[in-house]
Parts: structure tokens; C-alpha cells; sequence
């Protein structure tokens, strides 16, 4: 027997393939990409798309923002007006009320974050509705209301809920509307300690490895505080090991900074010898065990400016910004800390031909790809959010 769906034909003996799409070909509206991209892109082929864009952009002047994120290829940088990680973008976002238009070249939450901080007036445009973050998609409202269920019928209470700015914007509204607070890998340890003054745990979504990374080597808990809540099985941990933990790890984390390894950090030391190096907090705790440094994006791209003519540095993040970095510094050593080669394959959807489509319509009027967060799950949003923003 065969079915049929969204134009894919399938075996009924594949049937555990009906759950799978075939890239630009269907939508999901499960995961937090959400929708294909309408709209008639420019050829990925086609000479002129630099002068498409730049023409584009003249056009639109001071009515348009571009914001880029570290990890986005080149060319598509080469057209931010200011490049930084997801925060910091959000922030630069709200501090351009003059902007009619930010097109966000970045990831989907983070549009989301920046369409909340920015005024009814402005218009947040995601290049390609399908970038995407795999962190972002392990953990769904419906997951997540779930767990908080479970937890209140154990009776785990104290627990103040804490999500990392890699995550949608229901989950941030759904943290924001129970007392918690949003954090950054920047400002993590010290968000971890508002909560504890505020509550006996934390429920730390979606990234595990920046909550153990964090737990364990800034606020020096031990890694039996922490357990790891899987939402496919609710029932795995006992109500003794809940009532027990200080740090409710979600089970979620970062497809390309679990890549990195002890093995790989060892590898790559016994090949350049004295080389410093220096891991993104979302790797695994055995990782950024062995690092010399564990740092934000940010802090990972100051360490190599600050650091003198000659330094080797090998780096564990993502492979866009490594490259980006030891092309800005040729008197530098840098090298990626693993073996296989990983770009966030969601971030590097944005590329000229989405953006070229992005500014193109604007400049006729037209916003296609917009983003927007429905009010009530804004405001709470913008309750966790503002809790990050007034710590000292
Ligand atoms: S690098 Fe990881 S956390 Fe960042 S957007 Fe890509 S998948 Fe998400």
C-alpha cells in the first residue's frame, strides 16, 4: 500500500518515514522553523546578486536594519550593519527605532526575540523562514507544560524556571508568566544565582550542557546536583531524584557544539603543542572541562583580539565564525578543535538569495518572511527577558 503526503509518495512499510520531509520540499509547522519560503528566490547562480542586494539596500536607506549573526557565511555578513550573537542583536534591534525594517540574518527564535523588543512599528523579516534552531526545536510548549505538571504533582516545588535565550518565544513566555527569567551564555552564572535566591531548584531548558557547565564549574555544584529530565520519558526520573536536585537539566542541546569532544581537544594538542583553547559553554561538560578557556561567542572572539601576535588558539564553536576569526588574524594561529567539519546547517540557510528576496520586496513595500509574536506570549516574554535586563 502507498500513501500519499504533501506530494512525498511513501511505502507503507516506511511508515516511520511519513514523520521525515524532504529539505525545501514540505513544511513542518511541528518544529520552531515553522513554514517553507514563499516567494520567487533569485538563482543561487545568478552574477549579479551582490549588486541586487547592494541596490536593494541603497534603496531602502535608513528604513532598514540588517543584524548578522557570528555564525552567518561571509557574504551574507558582508551586508550587516551590525554583526553579534543573539543577544546583543536583539538589543541592537530595539536601538534602531528608526528602522521601519530589521531583517534578522540569524535563526528563527531570534527574530522572535527581536520582533519583542522592538516597537509596533517595526517590522522583523527572517530571510528564510526555515533557519531554524535544532536546540530551540527540543523543547515544545506542550513538552514543557508537561513537565511543569509532572513536577507540581510530585510535589517538587521551589523550582524557578530558567530559559536560555536559544529557545522559542513561548517557551520564554511561559518562563516570564511562572517567575523565571531568561539567560545568556554570557551571563548564565550569574542568572543561575538570581534564581537561587528566588527558589531550592532550577528547571534549566533547553540546553543541558550550559545549565551542567554552568551549575557545576560556576556556581562549583557537583554533577550528582543536576539530573536530566527527557521529555520522551516523563517518568524517568523518581520523585526522589527530583526532590533532590538543585538543577532539572532539559533534555535538549546544540547539534553543533555537541560535536566537539575530550578526544578531539586531545587530538588537536598533541598535534600544535602549547595551543590554547577555547570552548562555547553549550559543549559537553567533559569539554569544556578540558578547555584552558569556556566562553560566550563574544567572549571567544575578545580573547582572540586581546591575545598577542603569535598566539595559537583551537576553537570549539561554530565553523563559520572560526574561519571568520583566523582570517582577521593572520598573525594568528587558529584552528577548529575537531576533526569533522560542522556549520550550523540552519543559520547557513540564509544566504544571498534569501536575502537578495528579503530586500527586494521590502523595497517595493512588501515584507514576506515576517515574524511575529501574538501579544499575550510577547508580554510575558518580555517579563523573563527584563529580569535578565535588570540584573546588575
Ligand atoms: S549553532 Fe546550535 S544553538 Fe545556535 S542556531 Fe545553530 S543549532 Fe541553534
Amino acid at each position: 500500500m502507498r500513501a500519499s503526503m504533501k506530494g512525498v509518495t511513501l511505502d507503507a512499510a516506511s511508515s516511520t518515514a511519513t514523520a521525515l520531509f524532504l529539505l525545501g520540499q514540505a513544511s513542518d509547522p511541528a518544529p520552531e522553523a515553522g513554514v517553507t519560503c514563499p516567494g520567487a528566490l533569485p538563482a543561487p547562480n545568478d552574477p549579479g546578486l551582490v549588486a541586487r542586494a547592494q541596490r536593494a539596500k541603497a534603496a531602502l536607506g535608513d528604513r532598514v536594519v540588517v543584524l548578522g549573526h557570528h555564525y552567518q557565511r561571509d557574504d551574507v555578513i558582508a551586508f550587516a550593519d551590525v554583526t553579534g550573537d543573539s543577544f546583543k542583536l536583539a538589543r541592537d534591534a530595539a536601538a534602531n527605532p528608526r528602522a521601519e525594517y530589521v531583517v534578522f540574518c540569524g535563526v528563527h527564535f531570534m527574530a522572535e526575540s527581536a520582533d519583542i523588543l522592538t516597537g509596533d512599528h517595526q517590522q522583523v523579516v527572517l530571510p528564510d523562514l526555515e533557519a531554524g534552531c535544532s536546540m530551540a526545536d527540543l523543547a515544545s510548549l506542550a513538552q514543557v507544560e508537561r513537565c511543569w505538571q509532572h513536577l507540581e504533582d510530585l510535589g517538587v516545588t521551589g523550582v524557578v524556571p530558567v530559559t536560555y535565550m536559544n529557545s522559542t518565544a513561548a517557551i520564554k513566555g511561559f518562563v516570564g508568566a511562572r517567575g523565571g527569567i531568561v539567560c545568556t551564555s554570557s551571563n548564565a552564572e550569574r542568572v543561575l544565582r538570581w534564581a537561587f535566591e528566588r527558589g531550592q531548584r532550577v528547571l534549566f531548558l533547553p540546553d543541558e550542557h550550559l545549565g551542567r557547565n554552568t551549575a557545576v564549574l560556576g556556581l562549583g555544584m557537583s554533577r550528582a546536583d543536576c539530573v536530566v529530565y527527557d521529555p520522551n520519558q516523563p517518568d524517568g526520573l523518581t520523585p526522589a531524584q527530583l526532590l533532590e536536585a538543585k538543577m532539572i537539566l532539559w533534555r535538549g542541546h546544540c547539534s553543533v557544539h555537541q560535536r566537539f569532544s575530550a578526544s578531539g581537544i586531545t587530538e588537536v594538542r598533541r598535534l600544535l603543542p602549547g595551543i590554547r583553547v577555547i570552548a562555547h559553554p553549550e559543549c559537553r561538560y567533559e569539554v569544556v572541562a578540558e578547555a584552558d578557556e569556556v566562553g560566550s561567542t563574544e567572549a571567544i572572539i575578545r580573547a582572540v583580539e586581546a591575545s598577542p601576535s603569535g598566539s595559537a588558539w583551537a576553537i570549539a564553536t561554530e565553523l563559520n565564525l572560526v574561519s571568520r576569526l583566523a582570517h582577521q588574524h593572520p598573525d594568528k594561529q587558529i584552528v577548529f578543535a575537531d576533526r569533522t567539519v560542522c556549520y550550523c546547517s540552519t543559520m547557513n540557510r540564509i544566504d544571498l538569495p534569501h536575502l537578495v528576496l528579503a530586500l527586494e520586496t521590502l523595497a517595493e513595500g512588501r515584507a514576506v518572511n515576517r515574524i511575529t509574536v501574538d501579544r499575550t506570549t510577547a508580554a510575558n516574554a518580555r517579563l523573563a527577558l527584563d529580569r535578565m535586563l535588570m540584573l546588575p
